[in-house]
């Protein structure tokens, strides 16, 4: 075994499963998934992981990562709407992207045609959640545009949903969006093959009762990699957390006369408080790595009380046994992932479920 810390164990089976589970009930209702691989930085593993578990797709925001997956020769989708100054790169490297801007897709129609290319495009509406966007009542007046573009294909319209204000997708607002693909398909004179209707917070209405999708396509990344349901960070029956976990270093273990109020730098330390001797300790991670707020102790007794760049201090008082030089383990929120993913500092190391125990 190599030792290096701190790490991300990725267990690829899992992941698959997690994969393989959502792709079968969304291709119930008759729903394409996308593999969204961002939250791990394009991790090629994952998006092989991800491809065995049947997603038809790859989606990530980031060029450099979509060039990293283009050797895995399955459709690549741009989600983060294109930068003017990339239109180019985007259309080299991604089969279809996300839009909401008329200047933008103008130029990705110029870029295309120099590329002698038919680019295809989502164009996205904003249902609410205040992202990105067109306006619904601007919908039509963008297609009307984008049907005179020679080397764009629009293939479909989109929404994305509890990303910034969290505003859920709703059967009310998934009903809005078909309107809009009715008049927008009127428009064009043709259907459009694609409503992209949202990430992982759209699966749990997949599961209500006599509920027909009026999507036909979603983009989920937390949900297959985390197994965590959108917004309440709960499981699904069908999925396993257990799919990335973080191991960080234990570095000091003393008792330390703490303040029973929580400071937060030293400006106001009062040392007059009751002071409670506690047993902390400090592992080698901190926030360059992570976001402290978003670790699970796998080991439930152990708190993370918080972490300065370089340092996670934790409250060891409840546990037995742990000592200097043993790895804590962690679950992860989306955003602690996305940081630990991405992190220079942080090595990863994959398995398959039967490698191990
Ligand atoms: C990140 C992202 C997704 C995936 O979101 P998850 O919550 O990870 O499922 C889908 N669509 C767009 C446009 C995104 O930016």
């Amino acid at each position: 075994m190599i030792l290096a810390n701190p790490k991300l164990d990725i267990n690829l089976s899992i992941i698959e499963d997690n994969t393989r589970q959502i792709v079968q009930l969304a291709k119930s209702k008759g729903i394409d998934i996308f593999g969204v691989i961002k939250g791990v930085g394009g991790d090629i593993e994952i998006a092989k992981a991800m491809i065995l578990g049947g997603v038809v797709g790859l989606g990530d925001s980031r060029l450099d990562n979509l060039k990293k997956l283009k050797r895995l020769k399955v459709p690549l989708m741009l989600l983060r709407i294109p930068m003017l100054s990339q239109a180019k790169r985007v259309v080299k490297i991604a089969d279809i992207s996300l839009n909401s801007q008329l200047e933008v897709i103008d130029r990705l129609d110029k870029e295309a045609a120099s590329l002698n290319k038919v680019h295809k495009i989502i164009l996205m509406i904003d249902l609410g959640d205040r992202r990105e966007g067109v306006l619904p009542k601007d919908t039509l007046n963008y297609v009307d545009e984008i049907r005179t573009l020679k080397n764009i294909r629009l293939v479909g319209l989109g929404s994305n949903l509890a990303c910034f204000r969290g505003v859920l997708p709703t059967e009310d607002k998934m009903l809005q969006l078909m309107e809009l693909v009715k008049g927008a398909e009127g428009l064009l004179g043709r259907k459009l093959p694609i409503i992209s209707g949202g990430n992982s917070s759209s699966l749990p209405l997949l599961l209500k009762e006599g509920y027909t999708p009026i999507t036909n396509q979603l983009r989920v990344g937390e949900t297959i990699i985390l197994g965590r349901k959108v917004p309440s960070g709960d499981k699904f029956s069908f999925t396993k957390l257990d799919g990335i976990k973080l191991k960080a270093e234990v570095i000091e273990i003393k008792n330390k006369p703490v303040n029973s109020d929580k400071v937060n730098g030293d400006s106001n330390v009062n040392n007059s408080l009751d002071e409670e001797i506690r047993r902390r300790g400090i592992l080698a991670i901190g926030s360059q790595d992570i976001e402290a707020k978003g670790l699970i102790p796998c080991n439930k007794g152990i708190i993370v009380e918080g972490a300065s760049s370089d340092h996670l201090i934790v409250d060891l008082t409840n546990v037995q046994g742990v000592m200097v030089g043993d790895e804590v383990s962690f679950r992860l929120n989306y955003s602690s992932l996305l940081r630990a993913a991405t992190s220079p500092y942080v090595k990863k190391f994959y398995y398959r479920e039967d490698d191990r125990d």
